[in-house]
This record gives C-alpha cells, structure tokens and sequence, in this order.
C-alpha cells in the first residue's frame, strides 16, 4: 500500500497548482485523474490559446452565495503572481480585450509550466477511485483495481460538472456529501440561453446577427456582444449574466446600449421623415435584425406616419426588449458550473473543511465562480496556491 503526505484528486488547473506548491515545500505528492491526460479543459480553454488570467480580477467578478469567501485567496495568490510564473517560464502572452491575458502560442504551454512545477508529485492518469474513508492518520483511497492508497492530507479538485464528455464528474460534490458538507444547488454557468418554440420561430431568421447589446438581470448589467443562435441567445454578454439567471426569470436587453433609441427615432422622423424605420435603423444595427424588431413591432410605412406612441414601441424594442428565456444550453456547452460545495463549511485562508481537518476542496468544485475573462483560472490557481501552502 502506497502511502504519500499529499493525495489530489483532480489533475486540472486548480489540482496541479495545488500538487507544486505542495510538492516544492517537499511534501511527497501523488496526484490522480481518471482521464487519459492531465489538464484537459486548459487545453481547449480560450479557443486553445487559454486565458489564464485576467489583469484586473479582484472579488467582485466572482459569484458565490458568500461572495466575500473568495477575498482571502484570491489577495494572497494574485493574478500578478501567475503572471510572473507564465513570465518565468517564458511563455509569450497578450492582452485581448477587459484585461483578459491569452497565450500567444497554445494552451499546452501552461499545462506545461505547471507539470514542470509538480517536479517530483507523481501523476497517476487513468486512475478511478472508487471510495474514499477517514482513517486515524488522514484518509485511505480505494482504488480500481483493489488498490489502496493512504495519505494524511486529501485535496479534492475534481472540478464541475460541465462538459461530461471531457471527464467532468460529480464525484466531488459526493466526497463533501459522505463528510457532512452542505453543497449550494448547482447549476449550468457561463453558458447560451434558449427560446421556447414561439420566439424560436421569430427569431430563426436571425441565427448568426451578432450585435453589441447591454443585457440586465436584476441590478446586474454586463455590455459586450449577443449573438443570436439557432436555439437562442450567445455571446460573451449572455454567457456572462447566465450566471446571475435562474429558471423563469426575466432579462432585459438593450440593442443600443447607451444610446437612446427614442430620442433618434424622433430625431430620424424631423430630419427624414419619408425614410422608412427599418431603413433608418439598418444604420444602427445588421439590417436582419433591424427588419425583423420593424416587422414584429408593426411598424410599417415611413418615419412620418409613426405617432410618438408607435415609436416608444419600437424604442422599448431597441432599449428594453424583455425575455424569459425557456432555458439554458445546460452542462453539455456551459463553461462552469455554478454553486458547489458551500464554502461556509471551508476555511477561506487553506480551502480546509472545518469540520474534517486535513481534507481540502479547490477549484470549480467550490461555490465561487468567475465571470468570463480568466477569472476562473484565477480562482483555480488561487485557492490551489493556498491549499498548497498548507497541506502536510
Ligand atoms: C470550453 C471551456 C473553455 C474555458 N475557457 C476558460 C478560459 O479561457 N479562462 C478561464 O478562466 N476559464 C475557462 N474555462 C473554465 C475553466 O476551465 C475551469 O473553471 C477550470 O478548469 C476549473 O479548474 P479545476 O481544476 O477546478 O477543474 P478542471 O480543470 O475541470 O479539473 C478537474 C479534473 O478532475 C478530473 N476528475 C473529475 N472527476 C474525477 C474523478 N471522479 N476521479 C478522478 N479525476 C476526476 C477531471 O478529469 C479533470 O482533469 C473554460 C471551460 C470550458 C469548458
């Protein structure tokens, strides 16, 4: 039977973190996943170019039902810590747009830097666990196979359960159940919301029309482009409050953020009255659209028929378009998943479970989640860090 200081379960971004730190300190480290390779949604993150970070991630682009749980880790291991470790491995990188950081090259490079920073953690791929206990030393793991092995402290970094197909499991959020940890209900996060039948039908046309829009869900607004898509509404602007959204709730969009669609209509009717709406509003945004917000609004003829009413009409359209989306594209296509292990029962500064002292949850498994923009990695490498720091 194998017995090591430190086992991690879960070899992503938040696991090998937490394995290097660990491993560096010169705790003696085995690290399983039951995938063929480690770092898998690294790999396809960011279009394959992962956005490991954000420049200017701070507390409050995370949700979480504690929102202030994330402020210890995330201000002792920053986002300029890991840029000076991407910097140190001499791994070229750029800023896209809102402070997100993309490799130049490939995401392999930054599954690279953090095997080479596991140094001697022993990696353990196409490993299943099937069972997990306490034992007096620290915890024994059954694995496949009628293998055991034994350690004194257990990270768990199986991460969420989005994208089945990639490995993701729930096995985490079971391992925090068997030790008595409340989990906040989950839910698919950063991810496209879809139409009921009756709007699909409308909307159909306009798959692919991609528009800078403001979208609000309660006090929460985000502006950045909304695509339209065959089964509803994408784009980072819709990814981003899919995290605030639950089932049955409203959102309201804007197609002419920051511009006030009344006051131009008005303008357009003085100044031109005999053009059609529909031809005036394909200055402002992609003529599919522009048609189909006239046509569904009734607004037909020319600016100078239209009564002030009609125009506040198409203007609510443009500026406060109010939908329930049906749903959301769920696990299969969400980048995160939101809620998890509730963190009232971890301690903020180690990721440690209160109630069970040498057992570790960190990562996507724990109820804190980033918006779009690196904050996720972020939150991997920062509560992996401080699990590192301690674990014995
Ligand atoms: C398509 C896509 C693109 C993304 N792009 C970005 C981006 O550019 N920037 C960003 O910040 N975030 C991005 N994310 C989110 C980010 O990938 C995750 O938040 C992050 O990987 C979470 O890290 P983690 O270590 O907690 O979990 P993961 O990285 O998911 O790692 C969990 C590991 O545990 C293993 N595992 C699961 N169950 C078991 C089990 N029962 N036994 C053994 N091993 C198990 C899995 O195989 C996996 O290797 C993206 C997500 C997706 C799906």
């Amino acid at each position: 039977m194998a017995g090591y200081d430190v086992i991690v379960i879960g070899a992503g971004a938040a696991g090998m973190m937490c394995a290097g730190v660990a491993s560096q300190r010169g705790r003696r480290v085995a690290i399983l996943d039951h995938a063929k390779s480690p770092g898998e949604k690294i790999r396809i993150s960011g279009g394959g170019r992962c956005n490991f970070t954000n420049r200017n991630a701070s507390p409050a682009q995370f949700v979480s039902a504690n929102p202030r749980f994330c402020i210890s880790a995330l201000s002792r291991y920053t986002q300029h810590d890991f840029i000076a470790l991407v910097e140190r491995h001499g791994i070229a990188y750029h800023e896209k747009t809102l402070g997100q950081l993309f490799c130049d090259g490939s995401a392999q490079q930054v599954i690279d830097l953090l095997l080479a920073e596991m140094g001697d953690a022993e990696l353990r791929l196409s490993t299943t666990v099937e069972q997990v206990e306490r034992t007096p030393g620290g915890f024994s793991l059954n694995l496949s196979g009628d293998e055991e092995m034994r350690c004194r402290s257990l990270v768990i970094a199986t991460g969420g359960k989005s994208i089945p197909k990639m490995g993701a499991s729930d096995f985490g959020y079971r391992v925090a159940g068997q030790f008595g940890l409340d989990i906040v209900p989950m839910r698919p996060a950063l991810v496209p919301l879809t139409f009921d039948a009756a709007l699909l039908k409308r909307l159909n046309a306009l798959s692919g029309v991609a528009v800078q829009a403001r979208v609000r869900h309660g006090r929460t607004s985000f502006e950045e482009a909304l695509l339209f898509t065959h089964r509803g509404l994408s784009g980072p602007v819709i990814l981003q409050i899919s995290s605030y959204w639950r089932e049955g709730d409203e959102i309201q969009v804007s197609l002419l953020p920051g511009q006030d669609a009344f006051a131009l209509l008005r303008a357009a009717k003085a100044g031109h009255g005999r053009q059609e709406p529909q031809t005036f509003l394909s200055t402002l945004l992609p003529r599919r659209l522009a048609k189909d917000i006239v046509d569904a609004q009734g607004g037909a003829g020319n600016l100078a028929d239209l009564s002030d009413a009609k125009l506040r009409v198409l203007a609510d359209a443009l500026n406060d378009w109010r939908i329930v989306p049906s749903g959301s594209e769920g696990y299969r296509t969400a980048e995160v998943t939101a809620g998890g292990v509730d963190t009232k029962g971890l301690n903020s500064a180690t990721m440690e479970a209160k109630a069970v002292p040498g057992l570790y949850f960190i990562g996507e498994v724990v109820d804190v989640t980033g918006w779009l923009g690196g904050y996720n990695f972020q939150w991997a490498w920062s509560s992996g860090w401080c699990a590192g720091k301690v674990v014995s």
